[in-house]
């Protein structure tokens, strides 16, 4: 175990990760937003060594798949033992997650969820992945962050852990951080500038600079409704449009026309 307190019952959220590469997770958990919140309680990560639960002499933790075929394969034992030793350490029974290519394509909703959840544990498979045996026995559920395939689940779990401890209380320094983004309500964030007011010749939208909080929503909402339909018609089709949604389009349809 790495850099984790042993802890029975926790009442803030645990994320437990299983990798042949627990420094790499280290590296990008331990800094910026995610360092901060560890350092300040509002969530624990534990990272877990594979090979400390290898039970060869050379901590060999895979081997070649029955049948032939290219590539190795995570044996079952090592990733058990590591798993078991977890939920002793916890005594808990985490929500087991292997990251892998074949599992649902995560989104914002399913983020959400499990913020809900108290423990989770990320298997981080490699070389062609884990034992099947494996995930009948303990996985709860298989996720995947796109449609491609990675060397490891090592960038996944990160971007599991990242997008689920954002939405933590006290992560961000309001809910109002994550509530008006991308995704949280199934549309695009609106376009967004800072200083100076102009940019290369370029100036920024001159209702921002108003002060009109009310004008400010309105244009802001509509840059959203307008962004996604054009760049993601996919989820601009599952939006209930309200009546200002439906009048905010129809005032940059007319004055198109
Ligand atoms: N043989 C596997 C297959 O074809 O489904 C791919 C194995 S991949 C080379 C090695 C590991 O990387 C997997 O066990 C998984 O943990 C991780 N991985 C690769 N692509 C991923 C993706 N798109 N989403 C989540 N995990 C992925």
């Amino acid at each position: 175990m790495s850099g984790c307190a042993r802890l029975r019952g926790f009442l803030t959220m645990r994320i437990d990760i299983i990798t042949l590469f627990p420094d790499m997770c280290e590296a990008f958990l331990g800094d910026s937003i995610l360092g901060r919140a560890r350092k300040r309680g509002h969530l624990q990560i534990c990272c877990h060594h594979l090979r400390d639960h290898a039970y060869d002499r050379h901590q060999c933790v895979d081997d070649r798949p029955f049948g032939g075929g290219k590539g190795m394969l995570l044996m079952a034992e090592p990733m058990a033992d590591a798993i078991d030793s977890v939920l002793e350490e916890t005594g808990s029974r985490p929500h087991i997650i292997y990251l892998s290519p074949q599992g649902k394509t995560l989104t914002q909703q399913r983020v959400r969820e499990l913020a809900e959840m108290d423990h989770l544990l990320l298997l981080c498979g490699h070389y062609e992945g884990l034992d099947e045996r494996i995930i009948d026995a303990y996985v709860d559920e298989q996720i995947s962050c796109g449609d491609y395939v990675l060397t490891g689940g090592e960038l996944p779990a990160m971007i599991l852990a990242d997008s689920v401890s954002r939405m933590l209380p006290g992560v961000l320094a309001e809910d109002v951080c994550f509530e008006e983004e991308s995704h949280f309500d199934g549309v695009l964030e609106y376009p967004q500038y800072t200083r100076p007011a102009v940019w290369r010749g370029r100036a920024v939208p001159e209702v921002l600079l108003s002060g009109h909080h009310g004008k400010i929503a309105a244009w802001r909402r509509q840059q959203s409704l307008i962004r996604t339909r054009k760049s993601r018609p996919d989820l601009f089709e599952k939006l209930e449009l309200s009546r200002s949604d439906q009048r905010l389009l129809e005032q940059i349809d007319d004055n198109k026309g």
